[in-house]
């Protein structure tokens, strides 16, 4: 059986199959053959359905694309002894639709489905619609890869991989207590015996590509009047939220749950896998590595962050005219992101971008307005280190004002992100910066000033190049904003960035200053 695509259609040629959606005469079809195009995973899907992977037609069970437009492959966790004994049953399933039953699908075994695959082992699959077996040597992580030109069935082990580099707070452990210390252990009660003990217990192993990590923030799904208490270990429960800095979770509940954003369903008695597995795409300007829930992110968006990494890398460096070098990005999902509020720039050419969780995507309109934003943001901060010494003192504040208002002026960064209401919802820049004194947050004290300059129409791509080649070197602290040396420097930085006299911008500021650029410069000492 050969799989064809046509110019315009899509057709499936083979004795005993419907053709879908071809027309074409079966000589057409042989001529076409020629220029065979891949049609597995483009309208056509296969599904590797088993008790280790789930039985239904989705994303845990999807057969992804490899180089060859014939082969398809899975790699999945064998987690259950009795596999290894008794044999799993699985069968392939093919859809004509992507995570779905379609309107059409067929079942695949193989020809004696009685007798086990042993893996690794390989069979040719015949139409059938009787599981076959498959018996493992140990539990681990195996590889199933379909062959749809011949029906070649292969399994073995999953070949292991260097691992992912992870952001710079998370660690792979060695083994499984991770470095010895005591888990993180939490109880789940009823809210009418808040101090129950569980007679149910699974160990949560947090995992990268089947590697143990040391640490993890998951929630957890639970019914009403139902509450999680931490009783021991490193970490904290705030509400059904769990933080551990340590890694596994013993996780005890008499009471059914799920947990992460992902609804990872509990093995009670045994360990359950909080598994993330990653992509990594190659360019000349970013090397990027997406983590992501086996179900999540199954649409292409991996590879989308990375062609959207690219296109702001490039037209970002070509405004500032600064070329920091190759960049590494990951981008990580809530789960992982136990530092801070998951959203880093090094200053050496590593980014890391929070892309939040599935609820909080939906309240954002989308994975990309989630990600992209700070990606722009964070990438303005790889460009300020490269000229941070054009900034001594402290330039902390200054930093991240430019990062949101370059990212702005690029066309990264939506408005509201940069102004004029700040993280703090109090600091309305348009009233000017003088309650930031003292309701200070370090992106609002960067923001405000910068954000004058945008009222006032100059706050340009040029202008924001200009803040990252200033003129003048000048020694004062870009978060004190009652200080008449910062309002001095910032009109001396702004005028000379917006080639005339932007006090106007420092007085909006409510920024102490000397009343003119003339008066700033004489009181800096500037000549
Ligand atoms: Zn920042």
């Amino acid at each position: 059986m050969t799989i064809l695509r046509s110019g315009f259609a899509f057709c499936l040629v083979a004795g005993g199959f419907a053709l879908l959606g071809c027309s074409s005469a079966p000589l057409a079809s042989e001529a076409l053959a020629e220029t065979a195009e891949p049609l597995v995973n483009v309208n056509e899907f296969l599904y590797f359905r088993c008790n280790a992977t789930a039985w239904g037609a989705d994303a845990s069970t999807l057969m992804q694309a490899t180089s060859d437009p014939n082969v398809v492959t899975i790699t999945y966790q064998v987690t259950q002894p009795w596999m290894l004994a008794a044999g799993d049953s699985c069968i392939v399933t093919r859809t004509n639709q992507k995570n779905g039953w379609g309107s059409s699908n067929a079942s695949f075994s193989e020809a004696t489905p009685a007798t086990p695959i042993v893996v690794p082992g390989a069979e040719t699959l015949v139409a059938s619609s009787a599981n076959f077996r498959v018996r493992y040597p140990a539990l681990g992580s195996y590889t199933a890869t379909l062959n749809w030109a011949t029906r070649r069935l292969s399994i073995g082990t999953a070949t292991p991989s260097a691992p992912a580099a992870l952001p710079f707070w998370l660690r792979y452990c060695s083994e499984l207590t991770c470095g010895g210390l005591a888990p993180l252990v939490v109880h789940v009660c009823p809210s009418s015996d808040p101090s129950c003990t569980p007679t149910r217990q699974t160990t949560v192993v947090p995992e990268v590509d089947g590697r143990q990590i040391d640490q993890i923030f998951f929630p957890l799904q639970l019914p009403e009047d139902v509450a999680a208490r931490l009783v021991s270990g490193a970490g904290q429960v705030i509400g059904p939220l769990i933080f551990s800095s340590t890694s596994p979770v013993i996780l005890r509940s008499n009471v059914d749950l799920t947990l992460s954003y992902y609804n990872v369903p509990p093995v009670w008695g045994g360990t359950t896998h909080l598994n993330f597995v990653t992509q990594t795409f190659n360019s000349p300007e970013v090397v990027t590595t997406v983590f992501r829930s086996p179900t999540f992110l199954t649409g292409g968006e991996p590879a989308e962050f990375h062609a959207r990494g690219r296109t702001i890398i490039t037209q970002e460096s070509q405004i500032a005219q600064i070329q920091p070098g190759r960049m590494n990005a990951s981008f990580i999902p809530s789960e992982l992101s136990t530092l801070g509020e998951g959203n880093f720039s090094d200053g050496n050419l590593n980014i890391t971008i929070n892309y939040a969780n599935p609820p909080f995507i939906a309240s954002s309109g989308g994975v990309f307005n989630v990600a992209m934003p700070r990606f722009a943001h964070e990438y303005v901060h790889e460009l300020f280190s490269e000229i941070a010494q054009s900034y001594p003192g402290n330039s902390s504040c200054l930093n991240e004002g430019i990062a949101d208002a370059f990212a702005f002026a690029a066309g990264f960064l939506p408005e509201p992100d940069f102004g004029p209401i700040g993280l703090r919802g109090s600091n309305d820049f348009d009233q000017g910066c003088a309650s930031i004194v003292n309701n200070f947050e370090i992106h609002d004290a960067g923001n405000c000033p910068l954000w004058q300059v945008h009222r006032l129409n100059f706050l340009s791509q040029s202008f924001a190049r200009a803040l990252l080649h200033p003129l003048h070197v000048i020694d004062f602290d870009s978060c004190d904003l009652t200080s008449a040396r910062t309002g001095n420097a910032l009109i001396v930085l702004y005028s000379d960035a917006a080639g005339q006299d932007l006090t106007s911008a420092v007085q909006q500021a409510q920024i102490p200053n000397a009343g003119s650029l003339a008066a700033a410069k004489l009181a800096l000492g500037i000549p």
